[in-house]
């Protein structure tokens, strides 16, 4: 199979592609992304990296900072984290709170905003804001082996001005007691990590240790079990209440993010990064699932068939 010609042919296809859904235009940066974007990466098992359209343009990668933050809380609190956060999938928007009422404060996953807010509390329990900001930043350049990776600060203030359904998902739990730390410094932290700025090349770069078994390039960044049920989350909780449709039609652990970008995981094959900025109604990106869809097609990769 010819990844580099694949990759190609899909970015040129999605080029053509009229219906692209709708650009996030909650906070000004992102409502300032041209919707004609569009990149992909694949790396593969044996490190090749096949990239098309605008695969290194960096990009916010917003709800994609919840795998990451998943990682770190697991890697310091290890299973006593599933204390305070569910692994069901919600059915329900992104930033929905109504779920937190009847479960007592305990988000139903750590994909959603709720959940990687209790997360983030978490990864606060020993650390200040600004060391967990650095200590996200380290952990993603370093799966990723890139030292120009950033956080957009403009995007963080901004996202600080008008988090106001995030406020209310943090005050609601510390109400219940499942968070702990200070709401203000949580959601900056937060906000942060949804801050980083990363480009298609990068994202499937750092995704790797997801699809080897918890291990970049022989280097060990979690245990193998470990990797499996986090992409096992992602394959069910990754794409808000549009997750079992995802899994219908990729069939691949995925999560998205309200930049337009899609980190999916083939394991033992390939770690894919999509962006495209226009989404749809779940907060998706239209055309990056539709880009996915199209490379599990032609390779066969979607966990569900017989390999
Ligand atoms: N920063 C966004 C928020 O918290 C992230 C949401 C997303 O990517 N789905 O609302």
């Amino acid at each position: 199979m010819d990844i580099t010609h694949l990759v190609e042919e899909i970015a040129a296809d999605m080029a053509t592609r009229r219906e692209r859904g709708r650009v996030a235009d909650y906070i000004p940066p992102l409502a300032g992304v041209s919707e004609g974007k569009f990149g992909i990466a694949v790396v593969l098992e044996d490190g090749s990296v096949h990239t098309a359209g605008d695969a290194h343009e960096p990009f916010s990668i917003q709800s994609i900072s919840k795998v990451f933050a998943l990682t770190l809380a697991l890697g310091t609190v290890g299973d006593q984290l599933w204390s305070r956060v569910g692994r069901e999938p919600s059915g329900s928007a992104f930033n929905s709170i109504v779920q937190l009422e009847s479960e007592r404060g305990i988000p139903r996953n750590p994909f959603i905003n709720a959940g990687a807010i209790v997360v983030t509390d978490v990864l606060l329990g020993h650390l200040e804001p600004r060391e967990a900001i650095g200590q996200m930043l380290r952990f993603v350049r370093e799966l990723a082996g890139d030292e120009t990776i950033v956080i957009d600060s403009a995007v963080a203030r901004a996202e600080e001005e008008t988090g106001f359904t995030n406020m209310a998902l943090g005050n609601y739990m510390r109400a219940f007691g499942n968070i702990q730390g200070e709401v203000a410094k949580v959601l900056g932290t937060y906000f942060h990590f949804c801050a980083l700025s990363m480009s298609c090349r990068q994202l499937a770069m750092a995704g790797r240790y997801l699809m080897d078994s918890g291990q970049v390039e022989g280097r060990r960044i979690v245990t193998a079990r470990r990797a499996r049920r986090i992409n096992a989350l992602m394959m069910s909780c990754g794409h808000y209440d549009n997750s079992g449709d995802f899994a219908y039609r990729i069939g691949l652990p995925g999560k998205s993010g309200v930049g337009g970008g899609i980190l999916c995981v083939a394991p033992g094959r390939a770690s894919i990064a999509v962006w495209s900025p226009g989404l749809n109604a779940s907060g998706n990106s239209h055309l990056g699932q539709v880009a996915l869809e199209k490379l599990v097609h032609a390779t066969g990769w979607s966990v569900f068939e017989a390999h």
